[in-house]
């Protein structure tokens, strides 16, 4: 059976480009209405409306920078003024600035650690306040509400050249399980989602070419890259009252690389 969100409202940040825009895709499809969150690209925003609204679904779009408090709670009012509730929250947006540590300039260590990390905590304290002003809706839900923390195969395996970005994403991994762990009598749910490699833009150069590729699959044992739609049909699921018993932890969507490929012939 498909994962039902029917008359559910969802916001998903940076849903304009990649997981995000898949994300979106597959919560309208299950029923969700969907707030398409953006930081600069109105154009692709209102292209994921749009696609969303042919396909027979509901979505409009709001612009903000997660990682700006003034804009994220402009953003919940806009949402909480339209639907005068929420129900799902999915944390994507998210970006690299990667660079060796030593040249690592303080600046970009800031501007991953406020995007990925900060702008999760600043939606998800919204969120969890509309969740528990309104409780549980039987008809809507059997949880009060739902968040997804979009975090990365590098919540668990360190990234040398990139450790602002595996730092964003670890932190990620404990700001979920505590909030889940202090949420959950509220009955909120909240969940992270660790992708592998997925075809997007923030990774081209790794599957742009037929070489770059080839490299890539020597650490997917599964022997191919994720599409956006993978994610999103997980969200969908994770959202619904199907996995109504699941909070706390993550799920890694990977082809198996957190599997230590490398030890696949024997280390
Ligand atoms: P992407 O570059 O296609 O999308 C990133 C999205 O984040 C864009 O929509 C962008 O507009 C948005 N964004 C960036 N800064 C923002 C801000 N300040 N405010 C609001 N939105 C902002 O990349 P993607 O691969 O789709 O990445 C989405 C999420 O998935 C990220 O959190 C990323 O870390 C995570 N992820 C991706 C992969 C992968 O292989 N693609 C793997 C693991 C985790």
């Amino acid at each position: 059976m498909n994962p039902s969100l029917k008359g559910q409202i969802a916001l998903v940040t940076g849903a304009d480009s990649g997981i995000g825009r898949g994300v979106a895709q597959e919560l309208a499809k299950a029923g969700a209405k969907v707030v398409i969150n953006y930081a600069h690209n109105h154009d692709a925003a209102d292209d994921t409306v749009k696609d969303i609204i042919a396909d027979g679904g509901e979505a409009f779009a709001i612009q903000a920078d997660v990682s700006h408090e003034d804009e994220v709670k402009a953003m919940f009012a806009q949402i909480l003024d339209k639907y005068e509730t929420i129900d799902i929250l999915v944390n994507n947006a998210g970006l690299q600035k990667d660079s060796k540590f030593v040249d690592m300039t303080l600046e970009d260590w800031n501007t991953v650690i406020n995007i990925n990390l900060t702008g999760q905590f600043l939606c998800s304290r919204e969120a969890a306040k509309e969740f528990i002003r309104r409780g549980v809706v039987e008809e809507r839900s059997r949880a009060a509400g739902k968040i997804i923390c979009m975090s990365s195969v590098h919540e668990v395996i360190p990234w040398a050249g990139h450790v602002n970005y595996a730092a964003s994403k670890g932190g990620i991994s404990m700001f979920m399980k505590s909030i889940a762990q202090e949420l959950a009598p509220h009955k909120i749910r909240v969940v992270g989602i660790g992708p592998g490699a997925i075809q997007t833009p923030i990774n081209k150069s790794a599957w742009e070419t037929p070489e770059a590729l080839d490299k890539l699959l020597t650490l997917i044992p599964y022997n191919r890259i994720g599409k956006p739609a993978d994610i999103g049909q997980l969200a969908a699921w994770l959202a619904s009252d199907q996995a109504d018993y699941i909070t706390g932890t993550t799920i890694f969507m990977d082809g198996g690389m957190t599997l230590y490929p490398g030890f696949a012939d024997n280390g």
